[in-house]
């Protein structure tokens, strides 16, 4: 290699992985957090579900949890709070207590520079698909409105696609898999939370981490991130020579 690597991480997992170089075909791109800017209401919702029901969960710990079922989550907190697991009832009564007062808050906006980042993306003759734990009915709808035209939905995961969730790998590979059984070195993650980062890192996915909320960078790098941007404006102007250099290693 005798040119200057803008993106040594690039480079470092094809060799890491046996891969003589990228041949990007698709870029997964979680939602939440990454696409639009919904992460300050889930947990602001979850706060004020938990503290509804005498529990306490910080906001900014919420965070850290982002992609966890809302059983796992709960679990967590009365664990620690009560020293017991949740059981079925107390999750279901706080987990629409949750959905409720999130349905209070205005739709979240788009993520500023998520719009220019996936177009790059598509005009660089590269697929934007979306794997996302959520799963509303009008999800198809509101990413139409957002981002015309851009997605390929055919190839899109949604909840009601996986049985496992984040951190399994199972949403990354499902993605994978329906853009026709690509192999990581033909795709990439664009993730903001902890678990979906450890999720793209386990489907063998190159992870661009996109640090969007209120965590240290060190939980996403920690988790086996790739690269760090610290908004969705910053990958925008970097996401052409990232595409670039890893088709040109
Ligand atoms: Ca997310």
């Amino acid at each position: 290699m005798t040119h200057q690597l803008t993106y040594p991480q690039l480079a470092a997992f094809c060799q890491d992985h046996n891969y003589q170089r990228f041949e990007l075909r698709t870029i997964m791109f979680d939602m939440d957090g990454v696409l639009f800017n919904s992460m300050p209401n889930h947990a602001r919702a979850w706060h004020r579900a938990m503290a509804f029901y005498g529990l306490d969960l910080p906001e900014d710990e919420a965070y850290l949890h982002e992609g966890r079922t809302g059983f796992g989550t709960i679990n967590i907190v009365t664990q620690r709070q009560l020293g017991r697991a949740a059981d079925h009832t107390e999750c279901d009564k706080i987990y629409q207590k949750k959905s409720e007062f999130f349905n209070e808050y205005p739709t979240a906006e788009r993520m500023p520079g998520a719009y220019e980042t996936v177009k790059a993306v598509k005009e660089s003759g590269v697929t934007p698909i979306i794997v996302t734990g959520s799963g509303t009915v009008s999800l198809l709808e509101r990413i139409e409105q957002n981002f015309p035209s851009l997605f390929h939905h055919e190839w899109m995961v949604a909840a009601r696609d996986v049985k496992y969730g984040k951190p399994n790998p199972e949403p990354y590979l499902m993605g994978m898999q329906k853009a026709g059984q690509l192999k990581p070195y033909q795709t990439m993650v664009v993730e903001n939370a902890p678990l979906g980062v450890e999720a793209g890192v386990a489907a063998g996915c190159f992870v661009i981490a996109v640090n969007t909320g209120p965590l240290p960078d060190s939980v996403l790098l920690d988790q086996g991130a790739n690269l760090l941007f610290h908004s969705m404006t910053e990958l925008s102007e970097n996401i052409v020579g990232i595409i670039h250099e890893a088709n040109s290693l």
